[in-house]
């Protein structure tokens, strides 16, 4: 029954889904369990994959290690392609796996003339015997150790999609080619782009055709050693890390990791859709998605109140965090009231350059609208006993509010005040 259930075309199905038995758990558990501890002996090499079996005592398939690209043709290869009268071709390993490597394949026994088979053997005892203990062991074994501690990327001011994309890529997950021929879902781990070596995360941001060019185009006038002479890893992290902001406000781990996923899509976009083609400036798009992105989730709204003549009388800016903008707008609007019926304000006029929130406060909302209680709020101060009106203007004709929202960024969470004009701003000074 159970395998009626769960195994399609003998493959055990995940047993991720809520509807799974408990025993089917187990049952799943067990079995990748199975998989990840099973090794090959090798016998005559006839029956496993050269380079994406696991067969190499204390190393994981050997594809991981290749040095160079391999051919299509050689990751078809057997193991007893690399053998010759029960002894290994080592002319065919050289310069292609690293020497540790090499010596620990010459150290395996190989017997050709008597045509012992191969056998998947339990590797994690000395017998090849299973044994519950070695597999609850496995069990509690971390499965990638990163090599540093990854967890800041969630510290990080990102769109959650490039968050979770990350995390994939640092922890080893990203289905690259090389990745996919391990799990077995392909034979070909080259890549599709520019049909050339093997296909993993470092040839996808770093070496295929036309990556370089996107990196080029976004950190303009960088030289190719300052973008790629750190090793791999080491190169992630330092761009993650860094905090430090290269172009306008956009800080460098912002539009590093933007420029990641927009370059892992482009690749997916190349794979699966076979009309694809990748805009001419890809450098261009992922600096406008940043862009736009961070107008629209960095929710700081600021207001100004001038007199009759246009005089100061005070300021606020506010930094909410991360949510909409029409949301910053309509919290920027009940703010300003707030602040201006706690002053005694008895007239007041509200220049907002948000139609929508004009709209949204001029209308009548059903109660399930989302913005229905920050609208309800904003109508029943209009209501007090004070003249106030709402009306539509343009940011960019109020040189003043338009310069606390630069400042709102570098602001804490919250509402701050300004009596007088922020002395940075030397036109504060000036009627406008
Ligand atoms: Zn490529």
């Amino acid at each position: 029954m159970l395998r009626v259930k769960y195994c399609k075309d003998d493959v055990i199905a995940s047993s991720d889904g809520s509807s799974c038995s408990n025993t089917w758990r187990w049952f799943s558990l067990g079995a990748r369990l199975l998989k990840k501890g099973m090794k090959w002996r090798v016998g005559n090499g006839d029956s496993i994959k050269f380079w994406t079996n696991a067969w190499v005592p204390n190393f994981s398939p050997l594809l991981v290690h290749a040095i160079l690209p391999l051919s299509i043709e050689q990751v078809h290869e057997n193991v007893a392609d690399y053998l010759m009268s029960s002894e290994w071709k080592v002319h065919k390993l050289i310069g292609v796996l690293p020497w540790g490597v090499i010596q620990s394949i010459l150290s395996i026994h190989v017997d050709i003339n008597h045509g012992v088979p191969d056998k998947a053997i339990w590797g994690l005892s000395k017998n090849g015997d299973f044994s519950v203990r070695s597999a609850y062991e496995l069990h509690f074994e971390k499965d990638d150790v990163p090599l540093w501690e990854w967890s800041f990327i969630w510290k990080l001011n990102l769109p959650p999609k490039v968050s979770h994309f990350l995390w994939i890529l640092l922890h080893g997950k990203l289905l690259t080619n090389d990745h996919r021929a391990i799990e077995g879902l392909t034979m070909d781990i080259s890549c599709d782009r520019c049909k050339a070596g093997c296909e993993n995360v470092e040839h996808v941001f770093r070496g295929c055709n036309g990556v370089i060019d996107i990196w080029e185009d976004i950190w303009k006038g960088v030289s190719k050693n300052v973008l790629f002479n750190a090793e791999w890893k080491d190169w992630l992290l330092q761009n993650l890390k860094r905090n430090r902001i290269v172009i306008n406000k956009w800080s460098n781990y912002l539009i590093f990791a933007v420029a990641l996923w927009f370059i892992w899509k482009g690749r997916c976009e190349h794979v699966f859709n076979a009309n694809f083609k990748l805009p001419t400036s890809l450098g261009k798009v992922i600096l406008t998605y940043v862009v736009d992105w961070f107008s629209s989730t960095n929710t700081l709204d600021k207001g100004v109140f001038r007199d009759d003549n246009y005089n100061w009388l005070g300021g606020f800016a506010m930094n909410k965090g991360v949510g909409s903008a029409i949301e910053a707008e309509m919290s920027g609007i009940f703010e300003g009231k707030s602040l201006a019926w706690k002053a005694g304000y008895k007239k007041l006029v509200i220049e907002t350059d948000s139609m929508s929130a004009v709209h949204l406060l001029n209308a009548t909302l059903p109660q399930n609208h989302h913005l229905f209680s920050i609208a309800q709020a904003c109508r029943n101060f209009m209501e007090e006993d004070w003249s106030c009106l709402i009306c539509h203007g343009y940011r960019e004709s109020n040189r003043v509010a338009g310069s606390l929202a630069n400042l709102g960024h570098s602001l804490d969470l919250g509402t701050s005040v300004f009596e007088r004009p922020p002395p940075r701003f030397p036109f504060f000074s000036m009627k406008i």
